[in-house]
């Protein structure tokens, strides 16, 4: 499809047991967004295969990176006055363009500074399924910054983070003694009129597709293989409705490609990672990457109200930091209320108490977690033992078996508030 090669899926039916295999968008679950579909054992006729061609080739953007480059050259050379970007279509726009564009809003006189932070120029894609565009509040790209600067990082391969790549790059074209760089790669082709081939990559990270073909690839590979390979970190902050299974495939194939090296060695190494999802998704990455560890570190957005840091009233941001990198290492800022627990060797957020049964710092989502010997684990405060499903619960719970007792001793007709065996 035009987002490069499909996935292949699994429908199961109910009652079905093997389901059957399809091909579909690898970054799309909207079939308004994207209606490619097929059968895996399906035949394809030729009319069809060209039709497809012919429907890929017209869903291109309309210019070429390469073109965007030389088109951003003549951008910069025009005096402020003269410097308009269309709203409508996200568009630098060339005086010689005006007219096509003249029913359009447009923005004047684009500063240097708005050229250098593209994201604040370019609204935010947003639609949940396909984009999914959440922009880092400066607290929170900051943080990565300084982050990455104090474990010595020189290179930082940008999937699908441009606000940290622009961060970077704004920061490396003004100061000289700034030693960071950053290849961005990400599905938002807006970005291709800001940046040249060597800071951009067209990519989509649900199929490793590089837009650009073999060059691009090549950009990337080289990108990583820089200082022999020494000092370069990957960081992806991915949609949340993204598949994990695909994602890991793609940051394997990325290790791949770092590992292709003629340094030797370097087969039993990963490339440092910080990946950013939510904390319930643990359990899904580490199945793929079982070296890593989430932070208790909470990322905040700019555009995202619910993904909120809970430090200044608002509400606690569900999204953490993944890692193949030691947790000791990473300082979470005692200003926001992080602390290093001794015992567990990281810093953790100032709800997450130490468990003396479970021998760790057990809370996931900041809050302080309370332990169930039932259970022989932490769980969240709201919840309850409920004796019918033998696990905790919200006490509100449907249980899995029918009409629900009370939690405690799972008789029907009361609560666990006014169970007779609590007295
Ligand atoms: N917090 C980040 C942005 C994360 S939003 C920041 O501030 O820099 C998710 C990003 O992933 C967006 O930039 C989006 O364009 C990109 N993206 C979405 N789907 C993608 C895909 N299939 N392949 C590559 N990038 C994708
Ligand atoms: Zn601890
Ligand atoms: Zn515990
Ligand atoms: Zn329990
Ligand atoms: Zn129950």
């Amino acid at each position: 499809c035009p987002l490069g090669p499909a996935l292949l899926f699994v429908k199961v039916g109910r009652g079905e047991e093997e389901g059957r295999r399809f091909y579909a968008c690898s970054a799309s679950r909207d079939r308004k967004d994207c209606n490619f579909f097929q059968w895996e054992d399906e035949k394809v006729s030729e009319a069809r295969l060209a039709a497809r061609e012919e429907y890929n080739r017209s869903h291109q953007p309309s210019f070429t990176h390469t073109q965007n480059v030389e088109r951003y050259k003549n951008f910069v050379l025009l005096p402020l006055s003269k410097r308009r970007f269309c709203q409508e279509c996200q568009q630098l726009l060339l005086p010689a363009e005006w007219e096509k564009h003249s029913s359009h809003q447009f923005l004047c006189g684009i500063s240097t500074a708005q050229l250098r932070s593209p994201s604040q120029l370019l609204y935010p894609l947003e639609n949940k399924k396909t984009n999914a565009q959440y922009l880092f509040a400066d607290r929170s790209c900051r943080f990565l910054l300084d982050l990455v600067m104090s474990l010595g990082f020189k290179r930082v391969l940008s999937i699908g983070t441009p606000r940290l790549h622009e961060v970077i790059q704004s920061k490396a074209s003004q100061e000289d003694d700034f030693g960071v760089r950053s290849l961005l790669l990400d599905i938002d082709f807006r970005y291709s009129q800001f940046y040249t081939e060597d800071e951009f990559c067209h990519y989509n990270m649900f199929n490793h597709y590089f837009f650009g073909g073999e060059a691009a690839r090549e950009t990337c590979r080289k990108f990583l293989h820089q200082d022999k390979g020494e000092g370069v970190i990957m960081v992806t902050d991915p949609p949340f409705g993204g598949l994990v299974e695909a994602l890991a495939s793609s940051f394997k194939k990325l290790m791949a490609m770092w590992k292709d090296t003629e340094e030797e060695g370097r087969n039993n190494q990963e490339v440092p990672m910080f990946w950013i999802f939510p904390y319930f998704f643990e359990s899904r990455i580490l199945e793929f990457f079982p070296t890593f560890s989430m932070l208790d570190y909470q990322v905040d957005y700019d555009n995202h109200a619910l993904y909120k840091h809970g430090k200044t009233g608002r509400r606690q941001s569900p999204v953490r930091i993944f890692t193949n990198l030691s947790p000791g290492m990473i300082v979470l800022p005692a200003e926001e209320g992080y602390r290093f627990c001794a015992i567990c060797q990281r810093y953790v957020s100032s709800g997450n108490q130490h468990c003396e049964i479970c021998n760790s710092c057990t809370s996931k989502d900041g809050r302080q977690w309370k332990h169930c010997v039932l259970c022989k684990k932490c769980v969240k405060p709201s919840w309850f033992h409920c004796n019918k499903c033998n696990c905790c619960a919200l006490e509100d719970h449907t249980c899995e078996k029918t009409d629900a007792g009370c939690f405690v001793c799972g008789k029907t007709g009361h609560k666990r508030s006014a169970c007779p065996s609590l007295s």
